[in-house]
């Protein structure tokens, strides 16, 4: 059991290749207890680069799903590739994300393969936040990156989090909302934090961005605006509530920033994806079609996402493994049973799910209770005849589900 659907997270983080994507994920499934021991990709090693090739490659051909916790919340976090030529495998983990972290390097900005990414999220209508990274790098300025997101991408961001200092001098980030400086500890591995007074120097610029957060997300909110006027600020608790509401609306993208690779901002990710990205509620139920309605009954069908509604499951990848094929699955309504036999609408045949799997990386862990509820994300063995793409259902309810177009021809990148 996953802990309930509101805690529940499918995001994934996406990134123009070499912007650091493999780093953060790795420090995240760090802080998150997945692994025990630490990566380098520089070595080769990393959690999520699990295939040999792609490692001696150094990029992440697969879209591995991976499961993690963090405080109350379950995150599957779905890798995404970040070569170029791997566009249409992003728009396939796209489409089963309810959520994403997209990762800029500060010293290379927007590049060609994250406006190609921000392009399709937006056309997904997928919430996104922002990091930018390799704060620590030389030529890095976290000013620019923001400016480029919103020139170049026509995104949103709100900086809910300030870098203290650059390049070499880069020593920690300033929390907005709290109104601190937090310091990474590198012997802990950023595992340490210790939160102090914003720096003297800093006090204006951060006073000043802080109120601009609060005014941007107080705007959408009459109630919250009234008490900002009489007490010049608001609780926490109803920053981060309106920070999330227009995140989910998409009318802006909350910033963060560090240096993943210092080990520094990669935790404040983490609560800002618990705190401001989607569960499987908060995104419109999945739409479909009865592939062979009965007279008089309609052919457009709505599954919400329920353990009460008939099953309706994608299969968004399928990884040849040693053993068996391992089909990921994302279900949208319903509950997936192991043992189960089910159609694949597409092909009019029955599939047997014999396993269920949680993949944490390269160690599958199998699901304890053979099920796997709306909303979730597993890998299942057993399916034949099916390919990427395709719906499984139960017999009595069929349902293929809606605008599924997984093309294979990479997008320009012009
Ligand atoms: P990906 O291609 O997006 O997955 O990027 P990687 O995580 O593989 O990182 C690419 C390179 O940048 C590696 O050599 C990392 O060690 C390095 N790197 C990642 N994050 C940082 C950072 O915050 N600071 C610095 N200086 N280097 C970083």
């Amino acid at each position: 059991m996953p802990g309930p659907i509101e805690k529940l997270r499918n995001i994934g983080i996406v990134a123009h290749i070499d912007a650091g994507k493999t780093t953060t994920t790795e420090r995240i499934l760090y802080y998150t207890g997945a692994i025990h021991r630490m990566g380098n990709v520089d070595d080769g090693n990393t959690e999520t680069d699990f295939d040999e090739e792609e490692a001696k490659r150094g990029i992440t051909i697969y879209s591995a799903a991976v499961t993690c916790k963090w405080k109350d919340c379950t995150i599957n976090l779905i890798d995404t590739p970040g070569h170029v030529d791997f566009t249409a495998e992003v728009q396939r983990s796209l489409r089963v994300l309810d959520g994403a972290v997209v990762i800029f390097s500060a010293v290379e900005g927007v590049e060609a393969q994250s406006e190609t990414v921000w392009r399709q999220a937006d056309e997904y209508k997928t919430p996104r936040m922002c990091f930018i990274n390799k704060m620590d790098r030389i030529g890095a300025n976290f000013e620019n990156v923001l400016e480029q997101i919103r020139k170049r991408l026509h995104g949103n961001p709100l900086p809910l989090f300030l870098p203290i200092g650059a390049e070499h001098d880069f020593e920690g980030i300033i929390d907005l909302v709290k109104n601190k400086a937090l310091y990474f500890d590198p012997d802990s591995q950023g595992q340490s934090i210790e939160e102090k007074e914003i720096p003297e120097e800093l006090q204006e610029m951060a006073a000043e961005y802080r109120q601009k957060l609060i005014e941007t997300v107080a705007e959408r909110d009459e109630a919250a605006m009234e008490e900002y006027f009489e007490n010049g600020d608001l609780p926490e608790e109803t920053i981060h509530r309106l920070i999330r509401e227009a995140t989910l609306t998409g009318e802006l993208q909350p910033t963060f920033t560090g240096s993943s690779l210092d080990y520094i901002g990669v935790q404040p990710i983490l609560d800002g994806v618990n705190r401001y990205l989607p569960s499987p509620l908060d995104i419109p139920p999945v739409k479909g079609i009865n592939p062979n309605p009965k007279r008089n009954e309609s052919t457009e069908l709505v599954r919400h996402a329920k353990n009460d509604e008939p099953l309706a499951a994608l299969i968004f990848k399928i990884v040849a493994d040693k053993h068996a094929d391992l089909c990921f699955v994302r279900v949208y309504s319903g509950v997936l049973k192991s043992g189960s036999r089910l159609l694949n609408p597409r092909t009019g045949k029955k599939e047997f799910c014999s396993q269920i799997w949680h993949i944490q990386a390269d160690s599958r862990e199998k699901v304890e209770t053979d099920l796997v509820e709306a909303g979730d994300i597993c890998g299942i063995i057993g399916p034949k005849a099916v390919a990427t793409g395709d719906t499984l259902c139960p017999q009595q309810h069929p349902i293929l589900l809606e605008s599924i177009i997984f093309p294979e021809t990479v997008i320009s990148m012009a």
